[in-house]
């Protein structure tokens, strides 16, 4: 049995390569994952089993695809009218790629009633900032870094901004609730991963981590420091060796939540009285990209390459876009009258 995963990801154009050797691989989700239930991280990282696609998850995708396509548009064209309108099309591109979650919807008024429900989140967004006046830096950017002890850190940050100071405001776009205020640590650790990941990749500590919560119109903003961001690290560290641990054993423990509501699992929990299945004898390698994340590298490598044929910058450098003007204490102001796109 193949104990120790390895890498075995092929090559991402665009990568960081540290000459390291990768021993293990931790993205945001499967850390929160194992902290959350390690048998949930088994399920889903070492048997790989199939999920169900779900409306909100879909959801999620399809207004993260349209926020994402909207900074295509001359900023002027960025209404909330237009990112309407690419609804539907992203919906449909999703569909293709991914016929399953036609499942969801028994008919056409069913849809609509979701598509709906995509828009009020989208006129969320419009609530929180005016993308007519920011341009990011990237977006939907793969970001990964390998510890000096062999760990490979890796995820997809929706949109980074560089204020002209060089500040990097870190931003993600949330379609689920906002946490009440002492949950807010944990929804935080995800973008402290980010943060974590561009300090070692760029040199620069993020100024400002930012999450958007379009349903509720709420915006969590955080300003990380290097302890912070050297805590998340040995909490990365140490999660990685007890993953490697339940490996050898093969020994992940259901742990019983609120979040079993949501688990697909549930039949194969011991929790809800059901067996797991035999564990594999062969540990799938936990860097292989999925078809999205793939999507995803290709795409920031494209735009890293286009950078670079203009201005040559280093491999890890962040294109230095013009977004918004300085005031205020980090810089970012959605509201400012003098932005440069
Ligand atoms: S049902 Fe709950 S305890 Fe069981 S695997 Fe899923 S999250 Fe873990």
């Amino acid at each position: 049995m193949t104990v120790a995963p390895v890498d075995s990801s092929p090559v991402v154009a665009g990568a960081v390569e540290l000459g390291l050797p990768v021993l293990g691989s931790l993205s945001p989700s499967r850390a929160g994952d194992f902290m959350t239930c390690p048998l949930l991280f088994r399920f889903r990282t070492i048997d790989r089993l199939p999920q169900a696609p779900s409306s909100a998850a879909t959801r999620g995708t399809v207004v993260h695809a349209v926020l994402e396509r909207l900074f295509d548009l001359p900023a002027p064209e960025r209404t909330p009218a237009a990112a309407t309108a690419l609804l539907r099309p992203e919906w449909e591109r999703l569909l293709e790629a991914e016929p399953q979650v036609g499942t969801l919807f028994a008919d056409e008024v069913e849809l609509s009633t979701w598509l709906t429900s995509a828009e009020e989140l989208l006129q969320g967004y419009f609530t929180l900032e005016d993308p007519t006046r920011l341009q990011p830096a990237e977006r939907e950017a793969y970001v990964e870094v390998v510890l000096p002890g062999g760990l490979r850190l890796r995820g997809i940050v929706d949109r980074l901004d560089v204020a002209p100071s060089g500040d990097v405001r870190v931003v993600d776009y949330k379609t689920g609730r906002a946490p009440r205020e002492a949950f807010e640590g944990k929804a935080l650790f995800q973008m402290k991963f980010y943060a974590l990941v561009l300090w070692r990749t760029r040199g620069t500590i993020p100024r400002l981590l930012q999450l958007m919560y379009l349903g509720d119109r709420e915006i969590l903003r955080y300003s990380p420091d290097e302890s912070d961001l050297l805590a998340v690290e040995r909490k990365l560290v140490a999660l990685w060796q007890a993953i490697e641990k339940a490996t050898q054993l093969r020994d992940f423990r259901p742990r019983r939540s609120k979040l079993c509501d949501w688990c697909d699992h549930q039949a194969l929990c011991p929790e809800f009285g059901g067996t797991p299945p035999p564990f594999p004898a062969a540990v799938p390698g936990p860097d292989e990209l999925l078809p999205h994340q793939v999507e995803a590298a290709l795409r920031a490598a494209a735009q890293q390459q286009a950078a670079g044929a203009s201005s040559a910058p280093g491999p890890a450098a962040v294109p230095r876009a013009p977004i918004q003007a300085p005031p205020g204490p980090a810089g970012f102001r959605a509201d400012s009258p003098t932005v440069d796109v």
